[in-house]
């Protein structure tokens, strides 16, 4: 499927998996998986870019081949970070569940799977489709995030089950008040995005003309 998944030698992998966008990745991104992966002592983190994503409009996104070169130029100087086409090459709207399904299938079940999310993402869970089955199957680390708040994550999830609202697991970063939204409207500003992404994505960015 992808030649770049992590391979098995057997042993259960602990496994991050990022889904998102990436319309740019940005340090956002990069700095919620990097301390996931190590508070989780997770063996890899993939960042997995939404083909046709169900919550967003199409029309709006940039093509999957810059959010997938971008996303593969941020993660190359980190030796646990890796990008999954998998998503990208799937013609139908990527629903989590059938990457999660997909996953389990790739790795024979050898797999405790870690879905790395921001509190605003967590906090639309229950529009996820299949989301009970999701929370059975694997965990959620839900990292905080500026203007959204854990707190009404309770509220959200309702009278769950105790053994499914453990599986998602609260995570603190340093605060990043960054997004994809941010820094698509200072490019077409003309503002700098320095130190907002890796300089290879925002090179990347200007060499190919995007949101201008
Ligand atoms: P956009 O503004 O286009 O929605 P975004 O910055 O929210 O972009 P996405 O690709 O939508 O990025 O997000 C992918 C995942 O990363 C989501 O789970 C989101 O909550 C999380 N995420 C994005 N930015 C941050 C951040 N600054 N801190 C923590 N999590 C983040
Ligand atoms: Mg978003």
């Amino acid at each position: 499927m992808s030649f770049l998944l992590p391979k098995t030698r057997n042993e259960i992998l602990n496994l991050g998996i990022m889904g998102g966008t990436f319309d740019p990745i940005h340090m956002g991104h990069l700095v919620t998986a990097e301390v996931a992966r190590q508070q989780f002592k997770l063996d890899h983190v993939i960042f997995i870019p939404a083909g046709i994503p169900p919550h967003k409009d199409i029309k709006t996104i940039n093509n999957a081949e810059h959010r997938y070169l971008m996303t593969l130029l941020a993660v190359v100087d980190n030796p646990y970070f890796t990008v999954s086409r998998l998503e990208i090459d799937n013609n139908q709207p990527s629903y989590t569940i059938d990457t999660v399904r997909r996953f389990y299938e790739i790795y024979n079940g050898k797999l405790n799977l870690y879905f790395i999310t921001g509190a605003d993402a967590i906090l639309d869970i229950t529009t996820w489709k299949d989301y009970k089955e999701l929370l059975n199957t694997c965990c959620f680390i839900a990292a905080s995030r500026p203007g959204y708040s854990l707190s009404k994550l309770k509220d959200v999830l309702g009278p769950l089950s105790p053994e499914i609202t453990k599986k998602i697991k609260l995570l603190e970063i340093p605060a990043m008040a960054i997004s994809s939204t941010f820094i698509r409207r200072r490019v077409a500003e003309g503002k700098t995005i320095k130190y907002l992404t890796p300089e290879s994505v925002e090179q990347y960015i200007y060499k190919n003309r995007l949101y201008v």
